[in-house]
């Protein structure tokens, strides 16, 4: 039964503690949920700082994206432009050896025809050329020329050339000039058909960027300059060829487009925007002197002659042989011009490129960065902080703390930590000296037993269900003549009689009676329930242990020492009447004589638990004078 007194009371005792294990419950569901939170806004946090990077990353690349993807494009296009300038030139030039097959006699294989047929395959091939669509990769795209356009031009190609072909097969006694004219202006229409084809990529060209304005102008122009340039010598070739006079029309017509040509080469000299500037230059004064010069001096020589209606002093053949060789400074400007446009293209393309992958490398390492410190924070300095938050946390519910992470590697969270492993030892520290004093408050110093106090809490507890948890009998003994043993062997001794008799109360005692020192050389024993005779015969095995026990001093001389007893039973809820009955009937064995067991039966009205007439016995007179408690 006691144990149940004794559960009750350590449940009190404990009370404090379950209160503290409830707030350390709801401190630790607080501290989940807090981290929980913390973490989720933290890790949207860096989220959206991410995806802002990402973003002000993007719009920092994108332009220089857009530069190197219009660079590359631009390059793209003027490669393909020049495709159609090189076609361009290629049918021009195919006039020169035309003229020559027609001025001369019929042959299958002079170096004429042979010459022909090769500057034909290579326009076909030109022509080929610009339907043939470049593989598209990463975005390019292609300025086709309009399958229509080609049509076209083809179309009077083949007229042409059919013309000049049938001219050709004519012995030189029966051609007219009108029929070589006729071929010659045939072969001027498929020119100027090509250049509708120019100008519509020229065009495309300056749609997609109007960077490309300035190249396509001038392409173009030069491509006008070398057909032009090749026109004016085709325009007199018909009269030379037959060896007729000069018709005036063909001398205006020459004469036009020499000042065309002037027109032309003027406005090429006024660009500025020429990318090949130096090797320009010397290609330029060689066409003034070669072609402007040279060329046109032969044209207006063979002019002269034919109006003066002379004899021509060179052949058609031997004219075209001298005059085309004049136009090659044409050429060799031209190819200068387009070299210096695509290798200008090629640069800015390089750049282009070179600015985005900086770019790229840049912001992604400025993005991984970000990143890095942000997830660095979030692990070196976040974690930590809230591990260290759950430790406090854990210390203010009383309870231990697993190691601390001292692997920290901040120098300011190393010391956070070791604070709280100093915090966690003081806490420690405190908690054994609470306990020590409470042990000390609850307990006698000498004898370790419970002291009066605690005897007195542990008299009055009971469980409210268990009536008979209610009664109770109390053994008070005192040691006889320990005066005397203080007086005859000292106090030291007469501590270790009381130490020693402590030991031997304990050892005769069962598990649910409580012993407890009750005051100087005084000791009490509760026993719980009514049992009166059974707490007597407890009180006479102890008082005959205790008389055959052998006490000895400090020198190791044997005494031996008693005890008086007093028992009474009562109730819990009269504990101070309970000790008052042992009391007065441990007075009464001192009274007698001393070493003896004398007992009285409650006074208090008990009925269902003990009889309240038997065995009474009067304590009247027999009050201690001596003893106050
Ligand atoms: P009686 O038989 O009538 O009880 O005589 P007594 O001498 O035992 O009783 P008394 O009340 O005259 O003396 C009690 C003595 O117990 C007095 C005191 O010095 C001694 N005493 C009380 N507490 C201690 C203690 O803690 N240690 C020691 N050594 N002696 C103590
Ligand atoms: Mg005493
Ligand atoms: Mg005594």
């Amino acid at each position: 039964m006691l144990k149940s007194f004794i559960s009750t009371w350590q449940n009190k005792r404990h009370q404090p503690e379950e209160e503290s294990t409830n707030n350390s419950d709801r401190v630790r569901q607080t501290q989940i949920g807090s981290h929980q939170s913390f973490d989720q806004k933290l890790s949207v946090g860096i989220l959206l700082a991410i995806i802002c990077t990402t973003l002000l990353a993007l719009s920092i690349v994108t332009p220089t994206y857009r530069d190197f993807t219009l660079s590359r494009q631009n390059l793209h296009d003027i490669r393909q432009y020049r495709l159609v300038l090189d076609a361009a030139n290629y049918l021009a030039a195919e006039r020169g050896p035309a003229n020559i097959v027609m001025s001369e006699e019929p042959s299958l294989d002079s170096a004429g025809v042979k010459r022909l047929a090769e500057f034909r395959t290579r326009s076909d091939a030109a022509l080929a050329q610009l339907e043939v669509k470049s593989v598209s990769y990463f975005g390019l795209h292609d300025h086709l020329v309009p399958r229509r356009m080609l049509e076209e031009v083809r179309n009077q190609l083949a007229i042409a050339r059919s013309k000049v072909d049938r001219i050709a097969a004519i012995p030189r006694v029966s051609l007219s000039r009108e029929e070589i004219q006729d071929a010659i202006d045939s072969m001027f229409e498929v020119s100027d058909r090509f250049r509708a084809v120019i100008a519509w990529n020229a065009s495309e060209l300056v749609q997609h960027d109007t960077g490309l304005e300035a190249s396509a102008l001038i392409g173009q122009m030069l491509s006008d300059l070398r057909d032009y340039g090749g026109r004016v010598g085709s325009e007199i070739v018909a009269p030379l060829a037959t060896n007729q006079r000069m018709p005036l029309q063909n001398v205006i017509e020459s004469r036009q487009t020499q000042g065309r040509l002037l027109e032309l080469w003027q406005l090429i000299n006024s660009q500025t925007t020429l990318y090949n500037a130096a090797s320009l230059a010397a290609s330029r004064d060689e066409i003034d002197r070669a072609f402007f010069r040279d060329g046109l001096a032969l044209v207006d020589q063979v002019i002269a002659e034919g109006r003066r209606n002379l004899h021509y002093t060179l052949t058609a053949t031997e004219f075209t042989n001298r005059y085309v060789p004049t136009m090659r400074p044409i050429e060799t400007y031209r190819t200068a011009f387009l070299d210096g446009v695509v290798e200008h293209f090629v640069d800015v393309k390089t750049k282009a490129l070179m600015t985005l992958a900086m770019t790229v490398l840049i912001t992604g390492a400025i993005l991984a960065i970000l990143v890095g410190i942000m997830l660095s924070v979030r692990s070196h300095v976040f974690r930590p902080l809230m591990l260290a938050h759950d430790n406090v946390l854990e210390l203010a519910a009383d309870r231990s703390i697993s190691p601390p992470a001292r692997a920290a590697r901040a120098r300011e969270i190393r010391s956070l930590f070791e604070a709280i492993e100093v915090l966690q030892e003081r806490l420690q520290e405190r908690a054994f000296l609470t306990e020590e004093l409470k042990r000390q408050a609850e307990t006698d110093g000498l004898t370790a037993l419970l002291n009066r106090r605690m005897l007195d809490r542990f008299a009055q507890l009971s469980s409210p269900q268990d009536r008979a948890d209610r009664s109770l009998c109390l053994i008070l003994l005192d040691l006889d003549h320990f005066k005397d043993v203080n007086d005859t062997y000292g106090h030291v001794t007469g501590d270790r009689v009381l130490i020693q008799t402590a030991e031997l109360l304990r050892s005769h005692l069962r598990a649910s009676d409580i012993v407890a020192r009750f005051g100087g050389e005084e000791f009490a024993i509760l026993v719980p329930g009514n049992d009166l005779s059974g707490a007597i015969s407890i009180a006479r095995k102890i008082r005959l242990a205790i008389q055959t026990e052998t006490f000895t001093t400090s020198d190791g001389t044997p005494f031996r020492v008693t005890a008086s007893f007093g028992v009474a039973r009562g109730r819990r809820d009269a504990w101070p009447e309970l000790i008052e009955h042992a009391d007065a009937a441990l007075y009464r064995a001192k009274s007698e004589g001393r070493n003896r067991v004398r007992f009285t039966r409650d006074t208090l009205p008990s009925p269902s638990i003990v009889p309240s007439t038997s065995n009474v016995l009067t304590l009247t007179g027999a009050r201690r004078p001596k003893t106050v408690r």
